[in-house]
């Protein structure tokens, strides 16, 4: 776990592990299976991890 004073005076608390992006303190992520994933990646990340679940319009199932 990272802990970086940055010249704004954010501390960084984690790494998003989907873009590497840092996590600074009060900001808000996601916990997923261990892993932290920043807001702007969920959308990403949580249609990969829906990928078992996709169906396309017409096939039976
Ligand atoms: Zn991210």
């Amino acid at each position: 776990m990272l802990s970086i004073r940055e010249e704004d005076g954010g501390e960084i608390t984690g790494v998003c592990s989907v873009c590497g992006g840092d996590i600074y303190r009060g900001e808000e992520y996601y916990r997923i299976n261990g892993r932290s994933i920043c807001p702007e990646c969920l959308e990403d990340f949580a249609r990969d991890y829906f990928r078992s679940f996709v169906c396309r319009g017409g096939e039976r199932w």
